[in-house]
C-alpha cells in the first residue's frame, strides 16, 4: 500500500493538515451561507447553513482528536475528559433534530403562503463559491487519503461530496424561484435538505452514543488484542477482555493465564511484556492486565454474561 511508505511523522502531519483544512472550510462556508441567507431569505440556504454548523463541530472534534489536546486527567476525573466531545456532539445533534423539525414546519407554511426570494443571483454566487471551496477541499482530502489511508478523513470526504450535490440543488432552486417565480421550489427543497440534515445528525448521534455508553471496540479489534496477548509465549490463555474508548483514547483490560509455578517477579515481568505487545499496536491505549494461574476456576468473571471474547469463535478454554 502507498501509505505504508510514509514516515509516521509525515502521516501525522498530513492528518493534522487535513483536519485543519476541513475546519477552515466549514468556517468560511458558514460565513458565506449566513450572508446568502441574509440576502435571499431562502429557507433552503438556512437549512444548509445548519448542516455546515454540524460539519464545523465534527471538524473541530477531529481537529482536537488528532492533536490529542484533550484536557489531562485530574484528581477527580482520573480517566480524563475524552467524553466531553461526544457529549457536546450529542447535545448538538439533538438541537439539530429540533431545528430540522422547525424548518419543515416553516417550509410547509411557506408552501401554503408563497414567500418571494430576494437577490437570488447573489445567493447563487455565494453558493457557487461554497461549491468551489468544497471541491478544493475534496481534492486535498483525496491526496491525504491516498497517502495516509485515514478513515476519519475518508468519512469527512464522503460527507462533503454529498454536500456538493445539495449545494448544486440549492443554486437550481434559487434560480428557479427567481427566474420562473416558482417560490415553492425553495420550500420543497428545504424539506429535502432538512431530511439530509437529520440523516447526517443521526449518523453522528449514534457514534457519540456508542462512545458515551462504553461501546466495545469492533470484533476484529478485540480479536487482534486477544491474539497480541496470546503471542507472548508465557500467556497460556486470555479471558474477560473488555474494551472501551473515550474519543481517541482506548481502554483495554483483560485477564491472562500463566504457569502457576512462576514467581511473582516473573509473572509481573511477562505481564509487562504483554502490555508492551498491545501498546505497540495501540499506542493511545491504557492497558490493564490481571494475571492468574492457568485453569483457575472463574469465581468472579465480570464478563460471563457477555459470552466469549469473539462470539462464535474460539469458544474453547482460552475464552
Ligand atoms: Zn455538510
Ligand atoms: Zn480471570
Amino acid at each position: 500500500m502507498t501509505h505504508s511508505a510514509l514516515a509516521p511523522e509525515e502521516v501525522a502531519r498530513l492528518k493534522k493538515a487535513a483536519t485543519a483544512a476541513s475546519l477552515a472550510t466549514a468556517t468560511v462556508m458558514i460565513g458565506l451561507k449566513v450572508g446568502a441567507w441574509a440576502i435571499t431569505d431562502s429557507i433552503s440556504v438556512l437549512t444548509s447553513m445548519m448542516d455546515s454548523i454540524l460539519d464545523f463541530s465534527v471538524g473541530l472534534m477531529n481537529f482536537v482528536a488528532v492533536r490529542k489536546a484533550l484536557s489531562p486527567a485530574n484528581r477527580f476525573h482520573r480517566f480524563g475528559f475524552g467524553k466531553v466531545e461526544p457529549l457536546a456532539v450529542l447535545a448538538e445533534a439533538v438541537f439539530l433534530f429540533g431545528v430540522a423539525i422547525m424548518i419543515i414546519i416553516e417550509a410547509i407554511d411557506r408552501l401554503r403562503h408563497p414567500h418571494p426570494i430576494s437577490h437570488a443571483e447573489l445567493g447563487a454566487w455565494a453558493m457557487a463559491a461554497v461549491i468551489v471551496l468544497t471541491i478544493g477541499l475534496l481534492i486535498y482530502q483525496r491526496h491525504v487519503i491516498r497517502k495516509t489511508g485515514s478513515l476519519v478523513v475518508q468519512a469527512d470526504a464522503i460527507h462533503y461530496a454529498a454536500d456538493v450535490m445539495i449545494h448544486v440543488g440549492i443554486i437550481f432552486s434559487l434560480l428557479l424561484s427567481d427566474l420562473a417565480g416558482v417560490f415553492w421550489v425553495d420550500s420543497a427543497f428545504a424539506c429535502g435538505v432538512a431530511f439530509y440534515l437529520v440523516w447526517n445528525a443521526k449518523t453522528i448521534l449514534s457514534e457519540s452514543v456508542g462512545i458515551l455508553l462504553d461501546g466495545e471496540l469492533p470484533d476484529n479489534e478485540r480479536h487482534k488484542i486477544r491474539d497480541l496477548a496470546l503471542s507472548h509465549p508465557e500467556v497460556k490463555g486470555v479471558h474477560d477482555l473488555r474494551t472501551r474508548s473515550a474519543g481517541p483514547q482506548k481502554f483495554i483490560q483483560l485477564h491472562v493465564e500463566m504457569n502457576p509455578n512462576l514467581s511473582l517477579r516473573d509473572a509481573h515481568r511477562y505481564t509487562e511484556e504483554t502490555i508492551d505487545l498491545i501498546l505497540a499496536a495501540y499506542p493511545d491505549a491504557e492497558v490493564q492486565i490481571h494475571e492468574e494461574p492457568v485453569g483457575m476456576p472463574r469465581h468472579r468473571s465480570w464478563c460471563a454474561e457477555a459470552g466469549p471474547i469473539i462470539p462464535g469463535q474460539y469458544a474453547g478454554p482460552k475464552d
